[in-house]
């Protein structure tokens, strides 16, 4: 035989002895469907951490995006007021404008009489022209004239300045009015500045928002994945533990309840949410407490059996006792705070195998109690009703 021979026949007998391995010690599978089921309980309680977080900075984002929207709509109404008022003080301004026009005129056409007047009181003070002479008809009636003449450029002078004085109050009241206008211009440039930042602000807690939904979205996807996995590696986990060899013939008899001290069923068997999602409960939670959490109440042995599993886990059952009555009948005994029994122990129904504890995927004190008839679990209540404290 060369060395080439003796290398290949070495391969062969390494490759039989992998596979031979891994068919007959179904036992090596086992780390991996725990370690599997471990990993994809931390993702899920990972992700379930993130998308709440994400929810709760949501909430807050979009109670920002209330208060701006309020702050908007109150910017709004101050400017739809603000330009009401100054439509108002133009239309005034625009009144005043129009009465002093108006004053103006008057004021340029009494003016223009009054100098009239004075041109012909001044000719005919100074002895008159011919044609002013001959517009009255006697010397009498030309003194008459003169002096009417001389009143009335009094009575002009007064009329002038009093009209005067109305046009300077209008005027004061026309500067007030656009005074007052322009402070309403400058106000309604602030509330119009506060309403272009208000709606940048808006914009960008708008941006913010969506990113977070994004994110929460991705997240989502992210659990549903996880969550697959997750009940794919509880399933796994679940069916190994069932497909234990069973050694010998069922033992028979009734099925005793586990935890003597304690008969409150915290979580039945069957569907429940879990996580936020759908989740089939393979067995029935007898808790120890309500408030104040009550640890180390003895577990006792629903059947006697032999001991195939003594585990101490700090994920998913925890510390777990599982019993073999035979004919591929199993009871679990979950979460235990410690064990009282080896691998390979013969116990006696009723024995003590465990004390009760929140080790594991639990949130206080209770016992997972599982019994699975012929390799399939069973809702273990009706079973052991007759006994339950
Ligand atoms: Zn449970």
């Amino acid at each position: 035989m060369n060395k080439r021979k003796i290398i290949t026949a070495c391969l062969a007998f390494a490759m039989a002895f992998i596979m031979g391995f891994g068919l007959i010690h179904p036992l090596v599978a086992s780390a991996n469907a725990q370690s599997d089921f471990n990993d994809a309980q931390q993702k899920l309680d990972e992700i379930n951490k993130e998308i709440s977080s994400l929810r709760t900075k949501k909430s807050k984002q979009q109670a920002e995006k209330k208060n701006a929207q309020t702050q908007i709509n109150l910017v709004k109404t101050q400017i739809s007021a603000l330009n009401k008022e100054i439509e108002e003080a133009n239309v005034q301004l625009a009144e005043k404008q129009r009465q002093l026009e108006q004053k103006k005129a008057d004021i340029l056409w009494t003016d223009e009489l009054f100098k009239e007047r004075l041109k012909a009181m001044y000719i005919m003070r100074s002895g008159g022209t011919l044609s002013t002479v001959l517009a009255v008809d006697s010397f009498s009636e030309l003194l008459t004239a003169t002096d009417t003449l001389q009143r009335i450029s009094v009575a002009d002078t007064q009329l002038l300045k009093y009209m005067d004085d109305e046009k300077k109050a209008i005027e004061a009241e026309e500067a007030a009015i656009q005074e007052e206008l322009n402070a309403l211009v400058e106000k309604q440039g602030t509330l119009e500045n506060k309403q272009a930042e208000l709606a940048g602000y808006m914009q960008k807690l708008d941006s913010q928002l969506s990113e977070t939904a994004a994110k929460e979205k991705a997240a989502q996807e992210t659990q549903t994945e996880v969550y697959a996995r997750y009940q794919a590696a509880k399933a796994a986990l679940e069916a190994e533990l069932a497909n234990q060899n069973s050694s010998g013939d069922y033992v028979g008899g009734e099925w005793i309840w586990p935890v003597p001290s304690n008969g409150h069923i915290s979580s039945p068997f069957g569907w429940r949410t879990l996580y936020g999602v759908a989740d089939n409960h393979i067995g029935i939670d007898i808790s120890t407490g309500s408030g104040t959490w009550i640890y180390n109440k003895p577990i006792v042995a629903s059947n006697s059996g032999v001991v195939t599993k003594a585990v101490y886990g700090t994920t998913g059952y925890g510390r777990y006792v599982v019993i073999d009555h035979g004919g591929n009948n199993l009871t679990l005994y979950g979460h235990c705070n410690s064990l009282a029994v080896n691998v390979g122990d013969y116990v006696q129904q009723g024995q003590i195998i465990a004390y009760v504890g929140s080790t594991g995927n639990s949130t206080g004190p209770h016992l997972h109690f599982e019994i699975r008839l012929n390799g399939t679990p069973v809702d273990p209540a009706p079973l052991v009703a007759s006994t339950r404290p």
